[in-house]
């Protein structure tokens, strides 16, 4: 179907490199770019700046996952970076793609609720849905509603 190739998590890297990546602050909860070293409550940022090289790190071998067709190892390593950015609407977006392409659909809808939470009304929300209503059509059976 080609809705999920490697193309599509390139416009998504650019698009999350684009946007600045922002950290709830460890200590006080506050939001704050990573290019900032100390919290206004004073904490040490360092460690999150830190982070986010990792996260980079990651996000790469998922793509190479990817392209290698091992979905769910990219899926681990997707979920990695959502876990260490949870304000990044784009990595949400490729995480529920993930789910969708693994046909669980559960998980994929609860991505796709967080994913829009951050950022309402992406485009990229009604294809991934698209996607994912074909995944329910071509697995059939629905296990009980609400
Ligand atoms: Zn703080």
């Amino acid at each position: 179907m080609g809705w999920l190739d490697a193309e599509k998590i390139t416009n998504n890297e650019r698009e999350n490199g684009g946007r600045r990546a922002m950290y709830p602050c460890p200590a006080c909860g506050t939001e704050n770019g990573v290019h900032r070293d100390r919290c206004r409550c004073g904490a040490d940022l360092s460690l999150l700046k830190t982070l986010d090289g990792l996260v980079n790190a990651w996000f790469n071998r998922g793509r190479k996952a990817l392209e290698e067709e091992k979905t769910g190892e990219a899926l681990e390593w997707f979920s990695a970076c959502c876990a260490a950015r949870p304000l990044d609407a784009a990595l949400r977006r490729i995480q529920a793609r993930m789910w969708v392409r693994l046909g669980r659909r559960e998980e994929a809808e609860s991505s796709l609720r967080r994913a829009e939470s951050l950022e309402p009304g992406a485009p990229e929300l009604t294809e991934i849905r698209e996607a994912l209503r074909e995944a329910k059509e071509g697995h059939g059976h629905g296990e009980g509603e609400g």
